[in-house]
This record gives structure tokens, sequence and C-alpha cells, in this order.
């Protein structure tokens, strides 16, 4: 759609037209394109704009007999022009846009009185073993608290809070902008509606002081690193005795000597005798739950097997059961040997036909055919 239409077409009015027929038909078109009416129509914004951008010309007398003569380059800043800046005269559209649409298009929530207290952060590392079982913590926090002096209020005990004369008490003032009604928290006593004659000596009028306060926390079974922890409420106090913040605490799992953890996998590295993984045999792992996990080790492993047992890892966070514990094995090479072990090494060597380890006789095998190959 071309918005480049003569303004007193779009305005749906008569050249001749006069102010209050120019404003009727305005406030008619107004409503009917109104982005709020058609939401999702970009013809509608589009149009609505251009409406409102007429009407601002044509309402101004000295800008109307400039569009009479010389047309939108009379008006918007060209040769000979009235006004000066272009556009410049449009801002307060947008001031409209933005407070009549501002919660309708998804905006900042609506505030009525005086602001919810902030929302406050917490970080807090706790051990694996404690993740595992869940653990009651004391913290302190130093927070903008409800002052007890004045219960909040703001104004000295005893004194009384007067009714705020700009707003008369409703904490939201109202401006004309247009024709549109535009509500606004008002600036004097930002939203409370009172102000106070005589504040408080404690808190200066604030209503909240800080103060170290001392908390109990209940960290449930199976949290991980990040979990949030909200404790409703416990956050700064808001001014003047509105609703406090909530406090978040952010859990840091602790590096654990034994046991990493992925979701609720535990996971560790075994190292094993070269007997043991030949021969076979048992390894005993304690779990978080204290109890000792005997875990049975295959004669002939490998390193780089993993051992799995089944609902010996961390607890599911809110949910029930276990994840696992899972053992990898790695096959340690014995590095200090007494004479009389290497003299039964090197006995069971000689006894060795090469069946023994599959794996290395493929390769080497492998190796012999590649080298024949190329020497042929
Ligand atoms: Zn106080
Ligand atoms: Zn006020």
């Amino acid at each position: 759609m071309s918005l480049d239409i003569d303004y007193y077409e779009l305005l749906e009015v008569e050249r001749s037209a006069d102010d209050a027929t120019l404003k009727a038909s305005y406030r008619k078109l107004a409503m009917k394109y109104h982005p709020d009416k058609n939401p999702g129509c970009d013809d509608s914004e589009a149009r609505f704009k251009a409406i409102s951008e007429a009407y601002d010309c044509l309402k101004d007398p000295q800008k109307r007999a400039a569009y009479d003569r010389f047309g939108k380059a009379g008006v918007n800043g060209g040769a000979g022009g009235f006004g000066g800046g272009n556009g410049g005269d449009f801002g307060d559209i947008g001031d409209i846009f933005e407070s009549i649409f501002g919660s309708a298009f998804g905006g900042g929530r609506q505030q009525r009185g005086p602001a919810r207290g902030a929302d406050l952060r917490y970080d807090m590392e706790i051990k694996l073993e404690d993740a595992f079982a869940g653990v009651t913590r004391e913290i302190q926090v130093d927070v903008a608290a409800r002052c007890d002096t004045c219960d909040g209020s703001g104004a000295k005990p005893g004194t009384q809070t007067n009714r705020c004369s700009t707003c008369a008490g409703h904490g939201k003032v109202r401006a004309q902008q247009g024709f549109f009604m535009v509500e606004r928290t008002c600036p004097t006593c930002q939203g409370a509606g009172e102000v106070i004659a005589d504040p408080c000596n404690s808190c200066h009028g604030e209503g909240r002081v800080d103060r170290r306060k001392t908390l109990t926390v209940n960290i449930p079974a199976g949290v991980d690193e990040g979990t949030r922890i909200r404790l409703s409420g416990e956050g700064e106090s808001g001014a003047r005795g509105a609703a406090p913040g909530d406090l978040y605490i952010f859990l840091h799992m602790a590096r654990h000597k034994v046991f990493e953890r992925e979701g609720t996998t535990l996971f560790t590295r075994a190292p094993i005798s070269f007997t043991t993984a030949a021969l076979g045999g048992e390894i005993g792992i304690p779990g978080l739950d204290g109890r000792m996990h005997d875990i049975a080790i295959p004669a002939g492993i490998q390193s780089g097997k993993q051992l799995r047992q089944r609902g010996a890892g961390m607890p599911v966070l809110n949910g029930r059961g276990h994840g696992d514990l899972v053992v990898q094995i790695d096959v340690e090479t014995p590095t200090k040997l007494t004479a009389r072990q290497k003299e039964l090494l090197c006995e069971f060597r000689e006894t060795e036909t090469g069946d023994e380890c599959p794996a290395s006789q493929g390769f080497f095998g492998r190796i012999k055919e590649m080298w024949d190959d190329l020497t042929e």
C-alpha cells in the first residue's frame, strides 16, 4: 500500500474541513486502524501512522497552510518549509505507542505502588556427598530488610504520612497526549500515593535497612552444578513495605577425590594389576551411599573396559531411583619387580605361544604380511 496519499484523502475530509471535523475524522480512523485492533496487520499499522502524520500536520494552521501550497515538501523541511526537522514532530506518536501499547505488546508488567524488592543471588559450593544425600545448610546474607523502627513505612513512628498532592493518593498521574490519556507512575511519590513528612531516623525514609539474616536452606538430594534454589520472599525487601524479592541459591559442585559426575552417572577409573586382569578377581568401590560395591573383574579384561553397577549412582532430583556407577578399568603394568618376580615372568615368557594374546598376535601377523608385500 502506498502511503504517499494526500493528507485530506487519508483523513477522509474535504480540503475546506474545519478543525473539529478534522479531529473527529482522525479520531474515528485512528480507532479503526489501531494496531491493537488489527494485530499482526502491517497495513493497518502503516495506515495508522500515516493518518497520525497527516493529522499532526493539518491540525497546525501554519503547517496546514504550507501543505496546501507546497504539499509534503512544504511540511517536511523542504525548500520554504515550516517547522524544521524532518519528522521531528512525530516523536510523540512513538510515545503514544509505547504508553498505550506497551502492555498489549508484551511490555513490562504492570506495576502498582512502590517497587518490589530486588532478587538476590547467593553462590554456594557443596560436596558430592551432600548432593547425594541432600543437606540442610545455614547461610548468612546481608539484605536490605524491612525497618523495624517504622515497620517499613519510612515515616518516623507516631508521625503520619501525607497523601501525595501530585497524584491525590492514586500513585499515578494522567497526562493528555494528542487524543490519548496517558497514565504514568507519579514522579513525586513513585507510585506509593503517600509522601513522608517526617522520615524515620533508622532508615531515612526508605522503610528498609541492611541487616544480616541467617537463613536455612534445604538442599534436596540429586542437585547438580547450576541447580537453583529459590527462597521466596528472602530477597531485598521492597521500598516502603512493598513485596520483597526472592533469594536464589546457585549451587556449585566441589571436586570429588574419586568420582566424576555426568547427570546421575558416577564415574571413576580403577587401575588394576595385570595379574588381576589376567586371572580375574574383584575390587571394592565404596559408593556415596556408604556401602561397598564389589565389582567382579572377569579374567582377561582389557584396559578401557567399563563396568557398570546399576543404581549405585546419583539420585534423580525430585524423582525416584538412582543412576549408575561406572568403573573404567586401567590395567597397570608393574614398574617395580623383585628379582624373584622377574625370574617368574621370564619363565612365563618361555612358555608363551602367542595364543595368550590374540589381539597382539593378530596385529603383528598383519605387520609381517605388510612387510612381506613391500619387500616382495
Ligand atoms: Zn524506618
Ligand atoms: Zn504521588
